[in-house]
């Protein structure tokens, strides 16, 4: 008979080697740090499933120093990659 053995029991610790990340500064100012905000989407009933107007949260990081918020912590919504064909007519 087998015995299944726990594999589960690895260090999940990530071996990343800093020296290989590059460093993100806020496109603005160049500042280094962020800080973690909440930006709104308003989804428009048209699109909504729920036929209402819907508020979407997203959490996005600012500058902690000028508040800018960069391009590339913004969650795409893939509408250049034409993803969803919504267009009906
Ligand atoms: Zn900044």
């Amino acid at each position: 008979m087998k015995r299944k053995t726990p594999k589960a029991q690895k260090n999940m610790n990530m071996n990343v080697d800093l020296s290989q990340c590059d460093d993100v500064a806020c496109e603005s100012c160049g500042n280094p740090t962020f800080r973690q905000v909440v930006m709104f989407k308003k989804l428009s009933a048209v699109y909504s499933p729920t036929g209402k107007a819907t508020m979407i949260p997203l959490q996005v990081f600012e500058c902690s120093e000028c508040g800018h918020v960069n391009d590339e912590f913004i969650p795409k919504t893939g509408d250049k990659a034409g993803t969803n064909a919504l267009k009906n007519g």
